[in-house]
Parts: structure tokens; sequence; C-alpha cells
């Protein structure tokens, strides 16, 4: 069931939150939308939009107290950074700004959300071919935080079965949104990318949304604890 049942996706001002937000809202669910820093592109996807920074705690704290209990039925863990960490020149500022993000905020903002959520409730972390393949060009720390969401997901899973809550998550290839898009706008680098996606082309963000949907959808009522690859081919 989707069609009247309520939403919070993290991240969904733009790229994958935003296509993640938009399709569940055309399927009829009322998702609310938390941003980060624009209220003004959030607002563009919903009217209900919530600010938070997702690597601290107290304002992940503060977002959630305007949360009713009982009243989610879906989180999409989208929000994330895809910064540079090269091993031997990573600054512990850096290190701990994507292990913030990307997985003690995950872990903080659904924990703070469990009494927000409903039971029968969807969870779907957005992890990344990161997490399955090592890729030179000092993205470690990147990728053990996606193995953390993977991680994640499985024993959540077997947490939250017997509230009927289903845990799942996404793990796209490379799809083109602000966040690869420096990284892509470099021929080398686009075409290298490119070479690892059997299909030809890079993933969109409708095509991770379409997954997202299946998983938070009836027809994936029996589907928990797993980590689906959205990655035309990069991991097989
Ligand atoms: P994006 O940069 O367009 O979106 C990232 C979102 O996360 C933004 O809305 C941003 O505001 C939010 N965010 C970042 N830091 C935050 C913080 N401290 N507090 C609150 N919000 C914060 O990138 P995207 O490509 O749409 O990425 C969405 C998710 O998909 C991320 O988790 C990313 O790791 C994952 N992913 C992306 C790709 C890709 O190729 N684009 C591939 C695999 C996985």
């Amino acid at each position: 069931m989707i069609r009247g049942e309520t939403a919070l996706v993290t991240g969904g001002s733009r790229g994958i939150g935003r296509a993640v937000a938009l399709a569940l809202a055309a399927k009829g669910c009322d998702v609310t939308v938390h941003y980060h820093s624009r209220r003004d592109l959030a607002l563009e996807v919903s009217p209900r939009v919530l600010q938070a920074d997702l690597a601290s705690t107290a304002s992940i704290d503060r977002m959630v107290a305007e949360i009713p209990d009982q009243s989610i039925d879906i989180l999409v863990n989208n929000a994330g950074i895809w910064k540079p960490s090269p091993l031997g020149s990573t600054s512990e500022d850096r290190l701990d700004e994507i292990l913030n993000t990307n997985c003690k905020g995950v872990f903080w903002l659904t924990q703070a959300m469990l009494p927000k959520l409903r039971d029968g409730a969807r969870i779907v972390n957005i992890s990344s071919t990161a997490a399955r393949v090592g890729i030179a060009g000092g993205r470690s720390l990147y990728g053990a935080t996606k193995a953390a969401l993977d991680s994640f997901t499985k024993s959540w899973a077997l947490e939250l079965a017997p509230r009927g809550i289903r845990v799942n998550a996404v793990a796209p290839g490379y799809v083109e949104t602000d966040m690869t898009a420096e990284h892509l706008g470099d021929p080398d680098r686009r075409q290298n990318a490119l070479a690892r996606h059997p299909l030809g082309r890079f993933g969109t963000p409708e095509d991770v949304a379409g997954t997202v949907l299946f998983l938070c959808s009836e027809e994936g009522a029996f589907v928990t604890g797993q980590s689906w690859n959205v990655s035309g081919g990069f991991v097989i």
C-alpha cells in the first residue's frame, strides 16, 4: 500500500531523493521532504518540508521532535555525501564529516524515528555499488559508510521484523546528479565510469526511484534485509 500512506525522504530536494519523493507522491503517498539548506527546492517537491543537518545528532533530534508518533509509513534514508578521502592525505575533519553524515546520521535518525514509524512501515537505505567493489580515486570512506548501510539493513530487518517493518537498501551505480557532476564532467573519468556499466549508460534518479517504490509497495511485501543493485550491470 502506498496511496494514502506517509513518507519521509531525507535529502529529498534534489537528485535521487527528489525523484524518490516525486515517485511516491505520484502513487498517492503524502511525502515530507527533509532538506539541509535549500528550503526553496524542497518546497518545489512537497509542501511538507523539514530541515536538519544530518551530521548533527542535536539537529536530527530537533527535527524528529516535530514528527508525531506513529505517523510515518515509509522512511527513505537517502541523504549523503561523496567527498574524497585519499589514504595518506585525509584530515580528521573530513573523516568525521563523511562518517557522521553517511553513517552515524543514518543510524541516529532511524533510531529517533522508531516511535514515529507505524507497525508495517518500510525503511529503504540508499547504499552504493561503492560498498561492493574497490574503486581507485580516494573514496574508501564513502564506500565504507555505504557498506555500513548494507550491514544496518540486514540487522535492522531482523530487529524490526516483529513490528512488521521491512528494511531494504538500494545500491545505485553512477547516477548523473549534482553529486557526480564534477567527476563525470571530466571526459576521461566519464569514459572510465561509463565503461563499468554494461548497459551502456549511467543510471537516472528515476531508475533508483522505481526500485525504492517496488520495495515500499505490496509487490515487495515479502522482501526484507536485502540490498538491491541498480547499476546497469556494474555489480553482478
Ligand atoms: P545529491 O548531492 O544531489 O543529493 C544529496 C542530498 O543529501 C542533498 O539533498 C543534500 O542536501 C543531502 N545532504 C548532504 N549532506 C547532508 C547533511 N549533512 N544534512 C542533511 N542533508 C544532507 O546526490 P544524489 O546523487 O542524489 O545522492 C543521493 C544518495 O544516493 C546519496 O546517499 C548517495 O551517496 C547515493 N548514491 C548516489 C550515486 C550517484 O552516482 N549519484 C550512486 C550511488 C549512491
